[in-house]
């Protein structure tokens, strides 16, 4: 018999979770006003809401966290830090902060000004909270294959190199200080960029004035597809890819909480010196001074050592089998889901699982309360909701894919949760034609909504 696949770790340390009855659950996502963020966890059985600072720490990180110096500058884990950005990534400076949203909020203060301009594919929602809050725009260069969810592409987050000219063609180049490059890209479901698109729209920008920055929360996931699927890279380590996809870039912002594996944290790496003093004024201001901004000495060295973690092959090989392994359980029941899977998350195309609801009553979200109320699952809306309305016309901006993202956290669940997962989507699946209507807005607040709305059934 050919041996399995199995987990390249064990467990040493569990947490109890509880499960629920159905009553139980009406109730409570009732006085959640339908929107799973107000849901207690002790109400979630399997959380998948995000797989943003909920992975499971290593026992050499927990060691990491023992040796932190907590001085308030000059600290040896801020030069851990500095290290092994440097190693990993190739960029001399570096500034802490205390999650990736603040590393975008420090960068944009002195990138982004009224009225300009950033392509990028498919930007992330607090990047394009961030600019837009700056009242500069963003434009979506993502390439066509991205929006036709079962499409076979390896590299679905890639920019169209045309829509990106077309940006700098049609508009002053000085309004477009840079381009962001998300990888893996999460909004169009956690699909990669390859190699080769990376270093294309590298050239392009730079041969128009502009700046790359990668969006780097799933730098690894990226990598890892990267080796799997582009040609001459099969025999490349993940860090060598790592450092060949930041060669391209002039900084990076980074979330963490995604690929550094620890449950807080942030940083923007610089290739750039006078870019890194001028963002240094903001990053006093607004996150700590420039050798812990926002974050704690013992965090650094376990956010350092979650870095050398998450670019180890057999790491990132255990985490994307089990999320191909949910997705084969839901394929093989003609469950409609995005394809191929991405690095961290399966995402329903929730537009093919409920055909008969309209996009005014919130198909995603109508689905995310569905799965709830099932099994006690919770995961999230990446749709109408998230798309917001538009700044200028205060519309409801319709995407063009409704989504449900289940993101699954790294090293927390095992493949009997993804059973588990699996039979409540095609429990869902099977009497989806019983859902007639979807959902109404209260309440929303004018920006990023999606974290705090209210809603009622209709
Ligand atoms: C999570 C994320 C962010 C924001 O990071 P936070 O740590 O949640 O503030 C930015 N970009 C991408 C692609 C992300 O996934």
């Amino acid at each position: 018999m050919e041996l399995p696949f199995a987990e390249l770790y064990k467990t040493k340390m569990v947490e109890t979770i509880r499960r629920s009855t159905r009553e139980e659950r009406e109730r409570w996502l009732k006085d959640a006003s339908y929107n799973v963020f107000n849901l207690r966890s002790s109400y979630v059985y399997i959380d998948l809401l995000t797989d943003s600072g909920t992975g499971a720490m290593s026992d050499r990180q927990w060691a990491e966290m023992m040796l932190g110096d907590e001085s308030y500058a000059g600290a040896s884990s801020y030069l851990k830090m500095k290290a092994t950005i440097k190693d990993l990534f190739g960029f001399n400076d570096f500034l802490p902060t205390h999650q990736g949203r603040a590393a975008e909020n420090v960068l944009f203060s002195v990138l982004v000004h009224e009225g300009d301009i950033v392509p990028g594919n498919s930007h992330f929602d607090t990047t394009k909270g961030h600019i837009e809050f700056r009242h500069a725009h963003t434009i979506d260069c993502t390439i066509d294959e991205a929006f036709d969810s079962t499409l076979y592409h390896p590299f679905k987050g890639n920019i169209d190199l045309d829509k990106l000219e077309k940006v700098f063609k049609e508009n002053q180049v000085e309004k477009i200080p840079m381009v962001i490059i998300t990888i893996t890209n999460n909004t169009s479901g956690g699909q990669p960029v390859s190699m080769q698109n990376i270093r294309e729209v590298s050239a392009m920008a730079h041969h128009y004035g502009s700046l790359v920055v990668i969006d780097s929360a799933r730098f690894a996931e990226n990598a890892y597809f990267i080796k799997l699927r582009e040609e001459g890279y099969a025999d490349k380590s993940i860090k060598e890819i790592v450092k060949e996809m930041f060669s391209y870039a002039d900084a990076m912002t980074m979330s963490s909480k995604k690929d550094a594996i620890v449950n807080m944290g942030g940083f923007i790496g610089f290739g750039d010196r006078a870019l890194y003093e001028k963002a240094s004024v903001y990053n006093i201001m607004f996150e700590g001074f420039v050798t812990y901004g926002g974050m704690s000495g013992r965090d650094m060295n376990a956010l350092c050592q979650g870095l050398y973690e998450a670019t180890e092959f057999d790491y990132l090989q255990t985490r994307i089998k089990q999320v191909e392994y949910l997705a084969d359980k839901l394929l093989r029941h003609g469950v409609p889901i995005l394809q191929p899977t991405g690095g961290h998350a399966i995402f329903i195309d929730a537009k093919k699982f409920f055909p008969q609801i309209p996009k005014e009553e919130y198909i995603a979200q109508t689905l995310v309360v569905e799965l709830y109320l099932e099994g006690g699952i919770r995961t999230v809306e990446v749709g109408t909701l998230l798309a917001d309305r538009d700044p200028d016309t205060r519309e409801n901006r319709y995407p063009r894919l409704e989504l449900v993202r289940l993101a699954i956290p790294r090293r927390v669940y095992s493949n009997s949760h993804m059973d588990y997962i699996a039979a409540t989507v095609c429990n869902v699946f099977d009497r989806r034609d019983e859902v007639k209507s979807g959902l109404v807005i209260k309440n929303e607040a004018p920006i990023m909504r999606h974290f705090t709305v209210e809603l009622e059934r209709l």
